[in-house]
């Protein structure tokens, strides 16, 4: 067995006649920058979100950074970030000579606390970072709330969630990075809809910030050579767009395979006594881009069962082995915007298994079958 964390060459080999030939169309067409495919995708994406604006970038990072510049924020400003989380957000608001604060996250979800959100805004906030961590939105109703009576701009890092929807009380549904005022993704090779490089998008429903993230993302310009504001150089490449386009009439079907293989997880793995199983939220719904477990008694019993897993064959990752605020980069950058506890604690006991669009039901019982050899 040849078990991956994600098995991109399994899914490659799968839909090859079809990205085989969107490939020799995009080079055949030698249009390598803003051919047809990118904005075809982008509007073949705005269409799958119902958002009207979707402006397709360089990267996920780049996606936050544009985002932010786009709301005009000043230097010294505060930006709320968790502080459980991949680097991405609080780096670019540091970039931008904004302030960091860092507010815990949930153990049971990994997600933004929403009161200490609330706890943690001071006269200097200006926005929040949502990020949809491992498949599953924030609590956007309620975060949303506290936004509005406090006049802050929500960005959704939606990266790890595109195709999740958040649930409302009253039932109804939007799609993650709908949300916000703006949102951003990444099309990075393992992300729920990914490209064969680099690529993301910058999404939202106000026209005048879609201008906005347009010119930022184009040096500032709407005019060829008149550059109105600082900008920056962010694009999607046209083979890029043209492997997203064939793959985004998939990504449905992406979801409901890792939901299935997630489904097995659960159905074997819950009520153990070594580790917790990933909780669904009532206000969201989960694509389960990670499946990670909670292994209370901590980093040693945590590094051994990834040792286990290891010696058996089976990858296991650690997301993420340090808190944010104890990143040496943020040193003297941030703030702390509330007691960070779950965050360190999570660092110690989190273990993500494999899950993809192309694992075998064998393959599962067998990841299966060795963590409950584990002793
Ligand atoms: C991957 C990721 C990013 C950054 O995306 P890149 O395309 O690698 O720049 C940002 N935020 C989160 C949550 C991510 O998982």
């Amino acid at each position: 067995m040849d078990i991956q964390m994600v098995d991109l060459h399994r899914q490659y080999l799968r839909l090859k006649p079809e990205i085989d030939q969107a490939m020799q169309e995009a080079i055949g067409s030698c249009s390598f920058i803003n051919g047809a495919q990118v904005r075809s995708f982008a509007s073949h994406l705005s269409e799958y979100l119902g958002i009207p604006f979707v402006i397709p970038c360089g990267n996920g990072t780049d996606a936050l950074q544009i985002a932010l510049m786009a709301l005009d924020l000043k230097p010294g400003d505060e930006v709320i970030v968790p502080a459980f989380s991949y680097v991405a957000a609080a780096e670019v608001v540091a970039l931008l000579g904004l302030i960091p604060v860092w507010v815990d996250v949930e153990e049971e979800t990994f997600n933004l606390n929403v009161w200490q959100i609330e706890a943690a805004i001071s006269p200097k906030t200006r926005a929040i970072i949502a990020v949809h961590l491992f498949g599953q939105c924030c609590d956007m109703e309620n975060i949303m709330r506290i936004a509005e009576q406090n006049h802050l701009y929500v960005i959704e890092d939606n990266a790890q969630s595109l195709g999740a929807e958040v649930i409302y009380s009253d039932r109804s549904r939007k799609k993650a990075g709908t949300i916000g005022h703006i949102g951003t993704t990444s099309f990075f090779p393992s992300k729920p809809l990914a490209c064969y490089g680099d690529g993301g998008a910058v999404i939202t429903s106000d026209s005048w910030l879609s201008e906005r993230i347009h010119m930022i993302a184009n040096h500032g310009q709407q005019q060829k050579y008149h550059h109105k504001i600082i900008g920056c150089n962010s694009r999607l490449d046209t083979l890029q767009a043209a492997i997203l386009e064939t793959k985004l009439p998939h990504l449905e079907e992406f979801t409901q395979a890792r939901q299935s293989v997630a489904k097995r997880y659960d159905d074997t793995l819950a009520n153990h006594p070594l580790w917790i199983i990933p909780q669904r939220m009532k206000y969201s719904t989960h694509i389960f881009h990670q499946y990670t477990l909670r292994i209370p008694e901590g980093e040693s019993r945590r590094d051994a069962l990834q040792q286990f897993l290891k010696e058996h064959g089976i990858p296991s990752m650690v997301y993420y082995p340090l808190p944010l605020h104890r990143q040496e980069a943020f040193y003297g950058w941030a703030r702390n915007g509330s007691v960070l506890i779950h965050a360190e604690r999570l660092a110690q006991t989190v273990l993500s298994l494999p899950i993809h669009t192309e694992m075998t039901d064998e393959e599962i019982d067998y990841i299966i079958g060795t963590l409950n050899e584990f002793k």
